[in-house]
């Protein structure tokens, strides 16, 4: 049977120059990187050769580039980190009704324990209004947590604005970069950020590695407590073929950033005319435009998106219903719900995320089943 992956926002295929880069780490130069002798040299040689690529790509400085398992660790590091750091100053955080539960989960637990969150709403396409967040701040708020772009609906957010309002407000600002980095160009000075999530398997990096941006000066309380690794905020051997994996794979997106990006657009826009051509009653959610390439969120009316997910996977073609989080409890989205949309469109929304390995014949094949799918559970429902 042929195959089609597309649900490249849930997770991406490993580079193949990522593996050979990490190969060694694996089986010739495995030391520990704390280790004096020349096999840690060796592997702290890469960890550090790996934070230096990414320092650049995001114009920071190599000390401020911390190493962790992944975007959830970075979320929870960077928002409970700096809640407790900053715990004398004040106890508010404001963040947004639609990011990723690695945020939102992070600051219920904040509020179980005494912490005040502003969960500020989002726009009919996804958007947080700016001057929404200006108006939440009290003088007891210590960050603001915005995601860069929504991983549902792939819609940006205009991190630069807000972070305006925070610096003259002398709020930390954090932002969620996970589904962003290598698509759209991030500068930290130019953003203004003080804390930024990066995820390596969404760059055809390994899993289980990521990246979190900590500007200098600002506090951070460790949450993972042991050796002295990371400079004492991330304690634990370092996971040298990941970082090194993280590393060469954000080198080679930000090499490649505009034609993969060109290339998403181009297959986006494909997939979408044939869609429209070949099934009625198909409605784009989330931002014609300030959308992320590759990403389309369509409600297909008259059907269930869970359905149409199980019945499209018996042809081999994998999408997705919402995050793939969500997927798996038949929960509606919360981020269609903030966004304002009935529970009919909710219930037939389905997301297509499409990566660079993609192609038109696989666009082709999913097409050639795709409408037949569509009648069927239309029939029965
Ligand atoms: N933040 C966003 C926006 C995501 O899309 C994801 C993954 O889906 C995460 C955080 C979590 O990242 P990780 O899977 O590396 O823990």
């Amino acid at each position: 049977m042929k195959t089609a992956y597309f649900d490249n926002a849930a997770t991406t295929p490993l580079d193949k120059r990522v593996f050979d880069e990490m190969r060694d780490y694996f089986f010739t130069d495995y030391g520990n990187a704390s280790s004096l002798h020349s096999f840690g040299q060796k592997a702290r040689f890469g960890v550090e050769k790996s934070r230096e690529v990414i320092a650049n790509i995001i114009n920071a400085k190599e000390s401020e580039i911390y190493f962790t398992s992944g975007g959830t660790e970075s979320d929870n590091l960077a928002i409970k980190g700096t809640a407790f750091a900053y715990n004398n100053k004040g106890s508010h955080i404001i963040t947004s009704s639609v990011e990723h539960p690695a945020v939102l989960n992070t600051c219920k637990f904040l509020e179980d324990i005494g912490f005040n969150v502003t969960y500020v709403p989002v726009d009919g396409y996804g958007m947080v209004n700016p001057s929404d967040v200006e108006k939440s701040i009290t003088e007891k708020t210590i960050l603001v947590s915005i995601m860069h772009a929504n991983n549902e609906v792939g819609t940006i957010n205009d991190i630069e604005e807000i972070c305006k309002i925070t610096r003259d407000k002398g709020v930390l600002f954090h932002s969620d970069a996970v589904q962003t980095f290598g698509k759209l160009p991030i500068d930290v000075n130019k953003f203004g950020v003080d804390l930024l999530t990066i995820s390596g398997h969404k760059l055809y990096g390994p899993k289980g590695t990521g990246v979190l941006y900590v500007r200098k000066n600002v506090k951070m309380q460790s949450q993972i407590h042991g050796g002295s690794h990371e400079r004492e905020l991330r304690a634990g051997t370092e996971n040298v073929p990941g970082i090194v994996g993280i590393g060469k794979a954000a080198e080679i997106k930000a090499e490649e950033m505009e034609s993969d990006c060109k290339l998403l657009s181009e297959l986006e826009n494909y997939f979408r005319q044939k869609i429209n051509e070949s099934i009625d009653n198909v409605t784009l959610n989330g931002h014609n435009e300030n959308r992320l390439p590759g990403f389309l969120n369509m409600s297909i009316g008259k059907t269930e998106g869970e359905i149409v997910l199980l019945s499209l996977d018996l042809e081999g073609v994998a999408i997705s219903t919402g995050s793939a989080c969500s997927s798996g409890s038949s929960e509606p989205s919360t981020v269609l719900d903030a966004m304002g949309l009935s529970p009919e469109r909710i219930v037939s929304s389905i997301r297509i995320t499409l990566g660079k390995q993609n192609t038109r014949e696989e666009i082709d094949y999913a097409l050639s089943v795709f409408p037949k799918v569509i009648e069927r559970i239309r029939k029965l429902m």
